[in-house]
């Protein structure tokens, strides 16, 4: 069932008995922004509260109140009432087969969104799971948005809207954060933990992975692979090679990156980025996966000769009529 932001404000400030919150496997700043915020600000509010991941979290978010207190488990075992599931749009994508919670809740904003639990709220147009749950907070009780809620809140709408630069920012984005800041927050705590702490090892992987790079369709796609030996070679953490997709994207021409990243043999991890013309949620919905208009993923077991082919035809397809919709605008 769909809730409207006051529902879902009233259903979590009554909610009994013992709480998870869990998010999306291989967490982002968004991931692990909405579910610490949520984890601090229920425990604020007096409620029984666990937090549990499926994979670990990235040294470089070590930094945020409260991370020491989430669990990472490869099955939850432990029975709950609720469970509160952020930044996730399908139940497979937490990594878990099962939650073991009598009800659910998600909180979201993916385009491409699938209805999987009992009360949902998911905004596609705003530009983080974290934004959505500081306006959700605030109708619960704003004085309960003390820094160790607003530190991990700020820093996910920092990550999900590439540091105020990518389309999804709102004046509401630039608000909330200013309103943060008043709370205490500086900007560059945040910087300077997530983007200035990059060990030797990530810009080793970065130079192999940056050899590989080719084009497609006319040179509109650009792509990076990242075989899983890079990371044995460079000594780099997977995690690090988070933002190396913004390089093929920045090429004068190109209108969508692609970088496979090879997770085991015939199983890859495909991220996708459009510079706003042509819309991957849609490609990646088509190979299994999700996303937003200019930022989707998919996972597949196959090798990655067929999924270029596949890929490939797709991007094709969706290029063509972004160009369609372009021209068809012209006067
Ligand atoms: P990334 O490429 O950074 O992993 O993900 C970019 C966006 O695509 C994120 O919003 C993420 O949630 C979505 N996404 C990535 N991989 C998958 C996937 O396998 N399934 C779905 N549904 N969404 C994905
Ligand atoms: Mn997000």
């Amino acid at each position: 069932m769909n809730l409207s932001r006051e529902e879902i404000a009233n259903l979590i400030k009554d909610l009994e008995g013992k709480i998870l919150i869990t998010t999306h496997k291989n967490p982002d700043g968004d991931a692990i922004g909405s579910s610490l915020g949520w984890h601090n600000f229920l425990k604020r509010l007096g409620k029984n509260v666990k937090i549990i991941y499926k994979d670990r979290v990235p040294f470089f978010f070590d930094f945020l109140p409260g991370i020491e207190e989430i669990n990472v488990k490869e099955e939850i075992t432990e029975e709950f009432d609720w469970v509160i599931i952020t930044d996730v749009s399908e139940l497979k994508r937490t990594g878990f087969e099962y939650i073991p919670a009598k009800k659910s809740i998600v909180i979201d904003h993916h385009i491409t969104a699938e209805p999987f639990a009992d009360y949902s709220i998911v905004e596609p147009e705003i530009s983080s799971t974290c934004e959505l749950s500081y306006e959700i907070m605030k109708l619960i009780n704003p004085a309960l948005i003390e820094y160790p809620v607003a530190l991990p809140i700020y820093t996910g709408i920092v990550t999900d809207t590439g540091k105020f630069g990518y389309n999804n920012t709102s004046p509401t984005t630039h608000k909330i954060a200013a309103e943060l800041i008043e709370k205490g927050i500086d900007p560059y705590v945040v910087t300077k933990n997530i983007f200035e702490r990059n060990r030797i090892q990530k810009f080793k992987l970065l130079e192999l992975v940056l050899k590989t790079l080719d084009f497609s369709i006319g040179n509109k796609v650009a792509h990076i692979t990242l075989f899983k030996k890079f990371l044995e070679e460079s000594g780099a953490y997977p995690e690090e090679s988070e933002g190396f997709i913004n390089y093929p994207r920045s090429i004068i021409g190109v209108e969508v990156a692609v970088f496979f990243k090879e997770i085991d043999e015939n199983y890859w991890k495909v991220s996708l980025r459009s510079k706003g013309n042509v819309n991957v949620a849609e490609v990646a919905k088509r190979m299994g996966g999700g996303g937003h208009k200019m930022a989707s993923g998919f996972e597949t077991r196959c090798s990655l000769e067929e999924i270029k082919n596949k890929l490939f035809k797709e991007l094709e397809l969706a290029i063509e009529s972004a160009e369609f919709e372009r021209m068809d605008r012209l006067p």
